[in-house]
């Protein structure tokens, strides 16, 4: 993966500086997106010190200017992408009946809309070079439900059919697009929980305990691979068993 391209999108924190520091250790070149400069401060410092070359990019990635902004400067910046990983996402947890469109709406345009917006910009690039790889990171809770959390879960389970048709349109010209769906994993997006609630959770899970953005970075690099070159239009769950009931 040497002097490869990627750019990681939600990279200052959680799963997505994991992938950054994870790739960079391979002496890949990322580009990390986040909603600030500042926040992506803490992961250009471990980029660097994993031995990888960062570039920060700020935007929302919910607009479609900033994907093509992003990708824009990457091109500039490196001549090209090899790999794209749409990790940005948001929750905004509520019951059905009590949900706001607007609550709906910005889940879905963010975590879904943010990874359509990427994946377009990227497919020229790619085709052009005739090799590239995208990795969309959904949920496990897009194929299992979750109570209070309609929005997401049908956000993260559109994600399934973006990756399929992308498959079938992309693999001609080398390009592979797979979902790699976390279950249950330790980051600010789970802390909010409860002590309680977090033990509730571990109990579902086959192996007994939360994920790391680790164990996530190292399922989203494989596929980045060569070795993962001949899987495509895949949902890989990296949840340690939580959705086996
Ligand atoms: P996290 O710690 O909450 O980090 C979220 C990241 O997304 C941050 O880098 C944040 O940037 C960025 N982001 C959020 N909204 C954005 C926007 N509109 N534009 C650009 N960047 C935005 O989350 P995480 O737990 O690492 O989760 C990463 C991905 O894994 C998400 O897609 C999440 O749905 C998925 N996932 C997580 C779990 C879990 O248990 N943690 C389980 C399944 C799936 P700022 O720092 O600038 O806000």
């Amino acid at each position: 993966m040497k002097d490869q391209r990627f750019l990681v999108t939600g990279a200052s924190r959680g799963i997505g500086r994991a992938i950054a520091v994870q790739l960079a250790s391979q002496g890949a070149k990322v580009a990390g997106l986040a909603t600030s400069h500042e926040n992506l401060e803490e992961t250009a410092r471990a980029v660097q010190d994993a031995g990888g070359t960062f570039l920060s990019l700020a935007g929302d990635i919910s607009l479609p200017e900033t994907a093509a902004s992003a990708v824009g400067q990457v091109l500039e910046k490196w001549g090209g992408v090899d790999g794209l990983i749409a990790n940005a996402g948001i929750t905004r947890d509520g019951l059905l009946m009590r949900m706001s469109a607007d609550d709906f709406e910005q889940v879905v345009a963010t975590n879904l809309g943010g990874s359509f917006h990427l994946l377009k910009a990227v497919t020229r690039p790619m085709m052009k070079q005739r090799f590239g790889r995208v990795v969309l990171i959904g949920s496990v809770v897009a194929s299992i439900g979750n109570p209070g959390q309609a929005n997401y879960c049908a956000a993260k389970a559109g994600l399934h059919g973006l990756a399929r048709s992308a498959a079938l349109e992309l693999g001609s010209r080398g390009i592979t697009v797979n979902v790699v769906a976390p279950g249950f994993i330790a980051t600010d997006m789970t802390s909010a929980l409860t002590e309680e609630q977090q033990g509730a959770m571990t109990e579902k899970i086959a192996l007994q305990r939360a994920g790391t953005p680790e164990d996530v970075a190292g399922v989203v690099q494989f596929l980045l691979s060569p070795e993962g070159g001949y899987i495509t239009g895949q949902v890989l769950l990296v949840d340690g068993g939580l959705s086996l009931g």
